[in-house]
């Protein structure tokens, strides 16, 4: 018996789960192999084993076929102290967001280690958004159907991280309403909270509910209670339900659905209310809509009967920052933009990666021309009802200077900015940096400002004061990023952009042609920080924006 010196409990196949763990993190560090297979080795049969680690003698663990004495050593070590300092060195010397990795399923070390030293990608929210970018597909053992995989995987490991992008959730959590709704006539249910807000990142499709669901009453299995997540999940997302009564429905609901500061300003003595509608009836205000429940100010302007006019996805008539084949785009420009015209949209832009953007396929000076040459090909077939905008999304280089000569930028119908690299300098510089690349006559349009990847990394640490004013003073359009991942620059900081009169473009940033879609989540954030119709960029239709691109 090891009782007196094991003093952490943990189980064979948490023990096991170390080793493995170990044989990993040595192999992503080129250690010798033979002691990786042993620890490998010893993972296996750890496993397996049928007695319980805790209470067996050293002699005994030693013995176990797999294991040897100097594994029993670390085991005794791992019991006695909780911890394994082999296990603790290489856990020290690799990123947080690299062992991460390692837990996704079919991600193993060969894997992670190329992700890492070969394409420099260092969390699995960057991952992601690498696959998003079919930038996996170009290094070796990586065709596009792993990268498929891989994406798959990571989307499952994020979400069961316990935050969600509203933008994976959205469609399942209508479903599931509707769903309810059918199968309980007479009562009612609607989306609560953060999700009916709209907010870009959720945790979970929160309901609320005038009565108790029963349980597994969905023979299809895919609304069921899950243990691990103590909650019912729909199609494996947590819902959350809560129940109240018919009558104090529609204020609990509202109560859900804006923030605190909003919610001050309307008083609860009466909670019966026949719809939201009526709530703000009651105090005078004109309807907001949930996703504009967010600042006080705005019940002033509403009270006064200045409602603006919110932008809608209807309203968008171009579609702004898009990649081809030419960079790291999966479709070719022709099929890109004929998709745009099909969906009856007015114009495309295309704008794919400058030259040094070399991990993204960026353009170099012969490429960009043989692009301009095809699209002029492609615009005199078009004719008046529709035109592909020649421009480039040019890297803004660690001095803040933009990536062609003058020649070349010269033969853009316009510029979009933006960084890709060096994200990891402090404000002063990183503000300096972006303002210079605002006061080059070229750029017109300023991409993805803080390069921030939802979920995943923070965003480049810039003073957005400046940078809207200086936006502001050189006539720079600012982008609403509309990839569900960036939504980048934030919808909060949209009333200041359009207090300074900047315009706003929604971009979807898109690598393939579904993703010009991503403009709806464009639109969801733009509407949270009430971006209106004339404030956006491409709601202007092909005339109003060619003389923009003129002007
Ligand atoms: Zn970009
Ligand atoms: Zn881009």
């Amino acid at each position: 018996m090891r009782g007196q010196s094991a003093k952490f409990m943990l189980n064979n196949k948490q023990i096991a789960g170390r080793f493995d763990l170990l044989a990993k993190l040595m192999e992503l560090h080129d250690e010798n192999p033979f002691k990786i297979r042993s620890y490998a080795n010893a993972y296996v049969s750890l496993r397996k084993l049928e007695g319980d680690l805790m209470t067996m003698g050293k002699e005994h663990i030693a013995a176990i076929p797999g294991v040897g004495s100097a594994i029993a050593d670390k085991i005794e070590e791992l019991l006695s102290t909780g911890e394994m300092k082999t296990l603790k060195k290489y856990q020290d010397i690799t990123p947080s967001g690299i062992q991460e990795m390692l837990s996704v399923k079919g991600l193993g070390p060969k894997k992670v280690k190329q992700i890492w030293k070969e394409m420099e990608i260092h969390s699995i929210g960057e991952l992601l958004y690498a696959c998003n970018e079919n930038r996996l597909m170009s290094y070796k053992g990586f065709g596009s159907k792993l990268q498929e995989e891989i994406k798959d995987r990571i989307e499952y490991f994020i979400e069961s991280k316990g935050k969600y992008l509203y933008a994976h959730l959205h469609k399942h959590a209508d479903d599931l309403v509707t769903w309810l709704k059918a199968s309980y006539p007479g009562q009612l249910f609607s989306l609560s909270g953060d999700i009916k807000r709209m907010m870009p990142e959720v945790k979970g499709i929160e309901i609320l509910a005038t009565i108790q669901i029963e349980a597994d009453i969905l023979s299809d299995q895919s609304f069921v209670y899950n243990d691990e997540k103590a909650c019912y999940t729909f199609n494996g997302f947590p819902v959350y339900i809560e129940v109240v009564t018919k009558e104090s429905f529609y204020w609990e609901l509202f109560k859900r659905s804006c923030s605190e500061s909003f919610l001050s300003y309307f008083e609860a003595n009466n909670t019966y209310f026949e719809s939201e509608s009526a709530i703000f009836k009651k105090a005078g205000v004109h309807f907001i809509p949930a996703e504009f429940r967010e600042n006080i100010d705005t019940i002033t302007l509403y009270k006064k009967g200045q409602v603006p006019r919110l932008i809608e996805v209807t309203d968008i008539k171009g579609i702004v920052h898009n990649h081809s084949t030419y960079s790291d785009g999966l479709h070719s420009l022709e099929e890109m933009a004929e998709y745009v015209r099909k969906c009856g949209f007015e114009y495309f832009v295309i704008s794919d990666h400058s030259k040094s953007a070399g991990y993204a396929g960026g353009l170099s000076e012969e490429k960009v021309l043989n692009q301009i040459r095809e699209i002029e090909t492609l615009n005199a077939k078009y004719g008046d009802g529709f035109k592909i905008f020649k421009s480039i999304e040019s890297d803004i280089l660690i001095d803040g200077s933009l990536d062609y000569r003058e020649e070349i930028l010269k033969q853009f119908d316009f510029v979009i900015a933006s960084v890709h690299s060096v994200l990891n300098m402090d404000e002063t510089k990183a503000t300096s940096r972006l303002i210079k690349a605002i006061e080059n006559p070229y750029t017109r349009i300023l991409g993805h400002p803080t390069g921030r990847l939802l979920l995943a990394r923070p965003g480049y640490p810039v003073d957005f004061k400046k940078i809207i004013d200086a936006c502001a003073s050189n006539g720079v359009v600012i982008e609403l990023n509309a990839n569900p991942q960036r939504l980048d620059i934030d919808w909060t900081l949209l009333p200041y952009a359009m207090e300074k009169n900047v315009l706003i473009a929604i971009n979807p940033d898109a690598h393939s042609k579904e993703s010009i879609h991503y403009i709806n989540y464009g639109v969801a954030a733009g509407r949270k920080g009430g971006l209106t119709k004339e404030m956006c960029l491409n709601t202007k239709n092909l005339k109003e924006f060619k003389e923009w691109v003129k002007s």
